[in-house]
């Protein structure tokens, strides 16, 4: 069989650079910064472009590009870079596109670092932003300039769990000749493909669902050709590169991402369900329960509702510490995507600078708690989190 056959999540487990003289079975780490050549001839030839040697670990690494071809075959990418971490992977794609004059259309609820990028760093180096509402469609319509370079989104949000339209984004994108950028990190490949939808670039914190072991920090762009051989250029001379023992341990963790991810999503679903009707929450928001405000959109795009949902526990605030303090199982951390099982509080942490008109604008209510769903048996984590309410009242 031919390599072309394969489905691509048999490639994600089965492709692997070149053995050594030693034939090893899994892949070795290319513990190298540097690269030699047998003759000045070949030396030059790649410095000039000519063949695809590695030269040196800030462009290239055999780890490092085992990665980006098993993420390229995941998101059905034609190219791809990795980086240190998702922000050095979501800064690169931006800066390496935009210039002075240049206009970016992004949504309003995208990851917390990201949003300091778009209003903070961007306009200092002359590239406007216009922020728009995630399911606004008039909104994003009407922030469209004739300078609109780029058009910037997450689905699912965070903590929100807001679901856009990437059907939708891609036509709106088309229709405007804008580049169409997607951070894909709480979906991962394996639940939705933004290339799909007509996505030029596509972008993750391989720190979360990917390693999913809170062990390595890691990032990754892929997509257009033309626009990642740009953003390899920039790489290659800013120095975000991903180091080869993150990347040997990304690449490991994509061969086990497909049944991880079944794992994470059906425990997610059934705490959610579970959690509809106990009398100490008032609401639960995941992209896969009907009453979810984009469900149908969400059955559309994405083949698992995610491993990621939240809720709102009565009592505020206060009852929302209280949570945290009466866990016995869950991990109380800001990460998600590991095989424990996480709950955050964003009000009293990661959005506790904001007033509380900014938190309400970005939806992140007094009780609202978050779980990633670990890969622990679901019965336990219903326990915990169950009890751990119960005595927060
Ligand atoms: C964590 C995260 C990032 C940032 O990734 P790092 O690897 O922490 O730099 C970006 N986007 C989303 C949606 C995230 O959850």
């Amino acid at each position: 069989m031919s390599d072309q056959e394969l489905h691509p999540l048999t490639k994600a487990v089965r492709t692997r650079s070149p053995k050594t003289l030693q034939n090893e079975h899994s892949t070795p780490l290319y513990l190298t910064s540097s690269f030699t050549f047998d003759e000045a001839e070949a030396m030059r030839a790649a410095f000039a472009d000519e063949t695809n040697d590695n030269i040196y670990s800030r462009f290239s690494n055999p780890n490092v590009d085992e990665f980006i071809t098993k993420m390229c075959e995941l998101e059905n990418a034609e190219a791809g870079f990795a980086t240190s971490t998702g922000m050095s992977a979501i800064f690169s794609s931006i800066f390496a596109l935009l210039q002075q004059g240049d206009h970016l259309l992004c949504c309003s609820s995208v990851f917390g670092s990201t949003f300091t990028i778009v209003t903070k760093y961007l306009p200092k180096y002359g590239i406007t932003c216009t922020l728009v509402p995630a399911n606004d469609k008039a909104a994003w319509e009407a922030a469209v300039q004739p300078n609109t370079k780029m058009v910037y989104l997450e689905t699912p949000t965070n903590p929100q769990l807001e679901v856009i339209d990437l059907e939708w984004a891609g036509q709106f994108s088309k229709k405007h000749k804008l580049i169409l950028n997607v951070d894909n990190c709480f979906a991962t490949p394996l639940l939705q493909r933004p290339t799909d939808f007509g996505a030029d670039l596509v972008v993750h914190s391989a720190t979360k669902w990917i390693d999913g072991q809170g062990r390595v920090m890691g990032g990754v762009i892929v997509g257009r050709e033309d626009l990642v051989k740009e953003i390899y250029l920039f790489c290659r001379n800013t120095g975000p590169a991903l180091s080869p023992f993150n990347a040997w341990v990304l690449s490991k963790s994509l061969e086990t991402l497909d049944v991880r991810m079944q794992r994470h999503c059906s425990n997610a679903l059934t705490l959610a369900e579970t959690l509809q009707s106990d009398p100490n929450v008032s609401w639960v928001k995941y992209p896969f329960l009907p009453n979810h405000p984009q469900y149908e959109i969400a059955k559309k795009q994405m083949s698992l509702g995610g491993g990621v949902l939240c809720f709102e526990i009565k009592g505020g605030l206060e009852a929302g510490r209280k949570f945290l303090d009466n866990l016995n199982l869950l991990s109380v951390t800001a990460n998600l995507g590991d095989s424990r099982s996480i709950a955050s509080h964003p009000a009293s942490t990661t959005h506790s600078k904001l007033t509380d008109e900014q938190r309400a604008a970005v939806g992140i209510t007094p009780g609202l708690i978050r779980i990633s769903a670990g890969l622990e048996k679901v019965e336990d984590i219903i326990a915990d989190i169950t009890q751990a309410l119960a005595k927060s009242m």
